[in-house]
């Protein structure tokens, strides 16, 4: 897809959420030309609604007064604008779009709570690199889930992806070993780990990925080289919640946002990098293999508020 196709399919994406904060804030325009303190409470308020969430959306009000009262900015107008470029910037500030690629094979270990998108995610990703020419293998660790073996083997055909597999109930470590194993063996770039979302209890799981990780060490010391969290946007500020019992056993690096198409609860991506400082990587649109893009601050921004 072409740079147009991608932020076309963006802006799809997030009309709802655009919907919930660009309108109100036009109508809000209308009714008030000129910015008073009404203005910037109402705005206030259009941006809770559309789970940014409180702390960040009090540094945005906050640096949006200051530059209102620097540029002299009386027009209500510009709101759009400024807010555009507010945005811009808190995306930008805990952004890195740097991934450990370089590695062969580069072992990514997905994890996240059930029904996010992992299986998805990956299968999105497997599309992703092998696109790129590179050989891909996809480790089916979610031994847990029936029927978890079947699902990940339609997007490794569909994505052109190999897959290493066991019976439900084995030892997800056991995979994660025998993946890497092989991905060296058969001289592979890419290793996708999928992972269960939900055991017995959260305690099992956590323990469960850090088993993961030991076991792939004792084959590539710095692997996994990317671990990364799937949220899904449309659980809203409740998604920071599970992010925090995840980034406390396991070192994410990157977040994948699911689930952006269909919610009006887009404004999450803001406080989900201010609050947990890990970089959203990439960001799902749609269930569809092509539905998965690289996150870009000032694209998302520009998708997010437009202005015309
Ligand atoms: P897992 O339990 O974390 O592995 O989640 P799955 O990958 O099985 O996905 C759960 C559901 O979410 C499926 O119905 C997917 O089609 C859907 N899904 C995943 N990512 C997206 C996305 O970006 N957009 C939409 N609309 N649906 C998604
Ligand atoms: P611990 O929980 O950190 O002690 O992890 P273990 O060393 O018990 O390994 C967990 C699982 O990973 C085991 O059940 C094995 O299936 C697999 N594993 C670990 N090391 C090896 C190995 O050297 N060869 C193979 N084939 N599997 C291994
Ligand atoms: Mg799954």
């Amino acid at each position: 897809m072409g740079f147009f196709d991608t932020f076309s399919k963006l802006k799809d994406g997030l009309a709802k959420t655009r919907n919930t904060i660009v309108d109100r804030v036009k109508n809000l325009i209308l009714l008030q030309p000129k910015i008073d303190i009404n203005t910037i409470s109402q705005l206030e308020e259009i941006l809770l609604t559309s789970d940014v969430g409180f702390e960040t959306t009090e540094i945005i009000i906050k640096n949006l007064k200051e530059k209102i009262k620097k540029n002299k900015i009386e027009n209500s107008n510009e709101i759009l604008n400024l807010l555009q470029e507010e945005i811009t910037s808190l995306l930008n500030e805990n952004f890195s779009q740097k991934n450990n690629e370089s590695q062969k094979p580069y072992v990514v270990l997905i994890v996240g709570v059930n029904g996010v998108g992992k299986t998805t995610s990956i299968g999105k990703l497997a599309n992703y690199f092998s696109q790129q020419g590179k050989k891909v293998l996809i480790s089916s660790c979610d031994t847990f889930r029936a029927a978890a073996n079947e699902q990940l083997t339609i997007w490794a055909k569909r994505a052109n992806a190999e897959i290493v597999q066991q019976q439900q109930g084995s030892d997800p470590a056991a995979v994660a070993f025998d993946s890497v194993s092989s991905a060296i063996a058969k001289n592979y770039d890419v290793v996708l780990i999928d992972t269960a979302g939900r055991l017995h209890t959260n305690v099992n799981l956590m323990e469960e990925l850090k088993k993961i990780s030991r076991v792939i060490k004792k084959i590539i010391s710095n692997a996994p080289h990317d671990i990364f969290l799937i949220l899904d946007a449309s659980m809203g500020q409740n998604s920071i919640q599970q992010a925090t019992i995840f980034t406390s056993s396991t070192d994410v690096t990157g977040i994948i946002l699911t689930k952006l198409d269909g919610t009006a609860k887009g404004g999450v991506v803001l406080s989900i990098q201010k609050k947990l400082k890990i970089p959203v990587k990439y960001i799902g649109v749609g269930e569809s293999i092509d539905d998965l893009q690289e996150f870009n601050p000032t694209n998302f921004s520009k998708a997010l508020i437009e202005i015309l």
